[in-house]
């Protein structure tokens, strides 16, 4: 299955996703999230490090770029590159430290560093709907398919 698509009625729906997403995950995963601001990005990732261990608050690291989350079984690395000026600057960051065999990468606004990421397993799209969101995921490889093929929302 290379695409799944989902309708979000409401903020919890898109937690649930993020949650199913985060218990799937098998291996080092990187996940590219796209939208416009307030699509449910962040959301999507509070209920991904919520679901892996994270009790705590979650918010986009728009300063900061990386929020590092130790957990019980991974470590989450969630960038926001909204306010990434350059590329250029994730070399500075050593991004290439990030995406390592123990790691789950979630990525909000990567075209902010294009050419500098690795390519992510899943792409995945949040659109406005009315009040609502809509979801598709996208799988770019193996992993992505099987990730994709065993996420059902009731
Ligand atoms: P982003 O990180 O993409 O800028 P946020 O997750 O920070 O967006 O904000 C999304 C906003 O939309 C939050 O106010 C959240 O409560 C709301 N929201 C998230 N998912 C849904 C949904 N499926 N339906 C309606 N509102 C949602
Ligand atoms: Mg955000």
């Amino acid at each position: 299955m290379k695409t799944k698509h989902f309708t979000l009625i409401n903020e919890e729906a898109t937690i649930q996703v993020g949650t199913l997403l985060a218990n799937l995950c098998s291996e080092q995963t990187t996940i590219y999230l796209h939208g416009d601001l307030g699509a449910g990005k962040t959301t999507f990732s509070r209920g991904f490090v919520r679901a892996l261990g994270h009790q705590g608050n979650v918010k986009s690291p728009t300063y900061t770029l990386v929020e590092p989350y130790q957990l019980d079984k991974w470590q989450v690395y969630h960038f926001d590159l909204y306010r990434l000026a350059d590329p250029e600057e994730l070399e500075f960051m050593g991004i290439r430290d990030y995406f390592t065999s123990d790691a789950i990468c979630l990525v909000e606004w990567p075209e902010k560093g294009e050419g500098l990421l690795p390519q992510p397993d899943l792409d995945i799209e949040l659109r406005y709907q009315g009040e609502q969101r809509e979801i598709t995921l996208t799988a770019n490889n193996e992993y992505g398919f099987s990730l994709l093929s065993q996420l059902e929302l009731s």
